[in-house]
């Protein structure tokens, strides 16, 4: 009898045995269906000396059902799943999920049956078939995509369908996707361009594993540039992985793509339908997806024939996963290529600490674009300081500013202002009793959106509608704005700029591809002259009139307790500032701070980045903070505060005794309450050399808790609330 390890989709069962039958063709990697209890599952069937499972005898282990038609998993991939599973703490179930789609694209390629609207106008109808007519122009899926589309039940639109207003469609999933070709559109690449494509280029073409950071001043055409190691990787017919931290920015990007290869790429992320998703995901593993470009969840899927990974604007924070598995996709891809034995491209103007690290140490290879690209220069920086030029009473932005945006609304030239936060008010309070609205679920104000009329939590979603009068004290019209949001800049530009054509630019307003595209359209063609906008709008746009960029408030980031506030305000603003004067024009950036003298600030406005990165690499070196010293979190939250006290304190209470490391806490996290649930938290400090995973697990395994709490580690965290 030969016995089976698999790792089945389910956290707390992990790993089981199975007895492999007759005649049934499996090896490691491949994806089965075993039964569990009176169920069937998914599994896949793993190196059996890599994992281990709980003891059953030989004459209990029940067979698997059924091999699914895909190719199994490759020895890389398994691989990858084991060091995230081990280096992240994680079940590897969760981990190894992500490399799956739907059990339908598992159970093969064939055809699916969406929807679409027949064009039939009938003469009356119910205000709700009315409404999904409405929603439903242009769309195609499946009844329960588009019921969630238009807003209305699946029997509605079932109804539809028998009265003919909607048509079933038949879809193939397995259609091929159109070529990428990689000489469709060849630029001629200015020399240190050049220069830097031959050394990747060079690398694909040979293969193995060989890390590269590619540290290119913002407009130095490093998109190009890496698009020449993409055509390599085509031209060997070897896939590529490109990731990109956020959707808003790949509109710009597909486009770029399809100019440069002839076609967009496909595109992988959690928005797809369930069709795209399974017809994505059947040409990755067939191969014949050619440059896949994803968010994080691109990351584990299985390739057949991966040749080179992209990660683009690489020091993102968004590339850290923080819930589920809490990974860090930056990081998990230069594991991926070591694994693959390719090349892998970490892109960025304003690159992470700890990759400068890796590069000055000499494990990533770094490739330099110190000039952008046709001649335009980097923008001259100043600062505003608050303190001496103050803006007027219950305005934000400060008169010398306030000139430059007329001088540029005179030229027709145009201005951008940064400011880091959604909607009219962080806060909203009664004049008259001094209520605050709080959200019921979460340690957090109630965001004002006055397009919309609500104020919302930015954490859960809840949401009420802004009241006449003040829930607390009753009285009518009382309710006081505090701090400004976007949408609050954009009204004062309104009255100090009255012709401006103001577009505000955050993940309200551009929620879907076409809204992006409209705003890009728009602000290209001239028809935007001042875009007010959150951290959406720091990277990945290029509008040539954009000559003045100003940051409302550069304080804002510093605040709270995060380890890496000051370099992700630094990133934040070389970012933001690399948006102006990327055409003939020059560009200026005005930074309003109260904080000159603040290393970031000073660095930001001298130019000065080695300043910058040496301040906060002897910073993190005193702290022991990464990558002089790791970090480790322990969450602890359960519906149940006192629930969740105690486990916390059940955690503390034993923590064992390690020359190497220090713990912190328990203590109520700073979002003491998310989402309902009450939180704790626990900080570890290790010397690098630590063996922190293990010491983790070794603490963390043995104990046990209410079915309430739940209990999640985050390696290398990101966020400290
Ligand atoms: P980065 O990503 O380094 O900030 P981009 O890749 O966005 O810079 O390039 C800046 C601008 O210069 C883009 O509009 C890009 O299309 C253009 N560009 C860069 N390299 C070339 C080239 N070799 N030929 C033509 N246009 C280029
Ligand atoms: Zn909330």
């Amino acid at each position: 009898m030969e016995r089976l390890r698999l790792i089945v989709f389910n956290a707390v069962l992990g790993v089981l045995d199975y007895r492999k039958p007759e005649g049934l063709a499996l090896e490691p990697g491949s994806v089965v269906v075993a039964p569990l209890g009176p169920r069937q599952i998914l599994g896949i069937v793993w190196d059996a000396e890599r994992l281990s499972a709980k003891e059953v005898p030989d004459a209990k282990l029940r067979p698997v059902l059924e091999v699914l038609p895909v190719p199994p998993l490759a020895a890389p991939l398994r691989r990858l799943i084991e060091w995230t599973a081990d280096y992240y703490c994680a079940p590897i179930s969760s981990v190894a999920r992500m490399a799956l789609a739907s059990s339908a694209a598992l159970r093969g390629g064939g055809t699916t049956t969406e929807y679409r609207l027949t064009g039939e106008e009938p003469a009356r109808l119910t205000p709700q078939r009315a409404a999904a007519l409405d929603a439903l122009q242009g769309e195609q899926g499946s009844i329960r995509e588009l019921a969630e589309l238009a807003g209305v039940s699946e029997g509605v639109l079932r109804g539809m369908v028998g009265a003919g207003l909607l048509e079933p469609v038949t879809v193939d999933c397995d259609r091929p996707y159109r070529a990428a070709l990689p000489d469709f559109a060849v630029p001629d690449l200015n020399e240190g361009q050049a220069q830097a494509a031959r050394t990747i280029v060079q690398a694909v073409d040979s293969g193995g594993f060989a890390p590269f950071l590619l540290d290119g001043v913002t407009g130095s055409g490093k998109t190009e540039t890496y698009f020449e190691a993409i055509a390599e990787a085509l031209r060997q017919e070897r896939q590529v992985l490109v990731l990109l931290p956020e959707i808003a920015l790949t509109e710009n990007f597909l486009r770029r793509f399809e100019v440069r290869f002839g076609t967009p790429p496909v595109l992988w992320h959690s928005s797809l339908k369930a069709s795209e998703r399974r017809r994505a995901w059947r040409a990755v593993v067939q191969g014949t997806a050619q440059v896949v470009v994803g968010a994080r969840s691109a990351l584990f899927l299985p390739y057949a024939r991966l040749g080179l990974i992209v990660v683009d604007e690489a020091h993102e924070v968004s590339f850290k996963q923080d819930d589920g598995v809490r990974y860090n996709a930056r990081d998990v891809a230069v594991i991926r290529a070591r694994f693959e034995g390719v090349p892998v491209i970490l892109a960025s103007a304003t690159p992470a600490l700890e990759s400068m690290q890796l590069a000055e140490a000499g494990v990533y290879t770094r490739i330099e674009l110190p000039d952008r690209f046709g001649g335009a220069r980097l923008p001259e920086v100043s600062i505003v300081d608050l303190r001496h030029e103050a803006p007027a009473r219950g305005r934000w932005l400060a008169p010398r500013l306030v000139e430059e945006m007329k001088a540029r609304l005179e030229r027709g030239e145009q201005s951008l202002l940064f400011l880091n936060r959604r909607g009219y008010a962080p806060l909203t309070l009664c004049r008259h009793c001094g209520y605050r609205f709080q959200c019921p679920n979460c340690t957090a104000w109630l965001v004002e959106h006055r397009f919309s009329g609500r104020l919302a939590c930015h954490h859960c979603g809840h949401e009420v509608p802004v009241p006449e009068a003040c829930p607390e004290c009753s009285t009518p019209d009382c309710l006081v704005a505090c701090g400004p949001g976007v949408e609050r800049i954009a009204d004062e530009v309104g009255e100090l700029l009255p012709d401006a054509r103001v577009a505000v630019v955050t993940s309200d307003t551009l929620n879907s591809r076409e809204a992006v595209g409209r705003f890009v359209a728009q602000a290209e063609e001239g028809a935007i002259d001042v875009i007010v906008g959150t951290q959406l709008v720091t990277k990945g746009y290029h509008f040539p009139e954009l000559t003045l960029v100003g940051v409302v408030d550069a304080d804002l980031g510093l605040e709270g307790g995060d380890l890496r506030a000051g370099e992700r305000t630094y990133q934040q603003i070389a970012q933001v500032a690399g948006r102006a004067g990327r055409g003939e024009k020059p560009g200026e950036v005005l930074i309003q701070t109260r904080h000159p003298e603040a290393a970031v600030i000073s660095a930001l406005a001298s130019g000065d980045r080695d300043a910058f990165y040496s301040a906060e690499t002897e910073a993190r070196r005193d702290a022991g903070a990464p990558p002089f010293g790791r970090w480790a979190a322990i969450i602890v939250s359960s519906e149940d505060q006192a629930e969740a006290q105690a486990a916390a304190r059940a955690i503390g209470g034993t923590r064992p005794d390690h020359p190497d490391m220090l713990v912190l806490g328990p203590a109520p996290a700073p979002m003491a309450l998310l989402r309902g649930r009450y939180r704790y938290r626990l900080l570890l400090n290790a010397r690098r050399s630590a063996e922190l995973q293990r010491y983790l697990r070794e603490w963390l395994e043995p104990l046990t808790f209410p079915p309430g709490v739940r209990v999640a580690i985050d390696v290398d965290p990101y966020s400290f609330v």
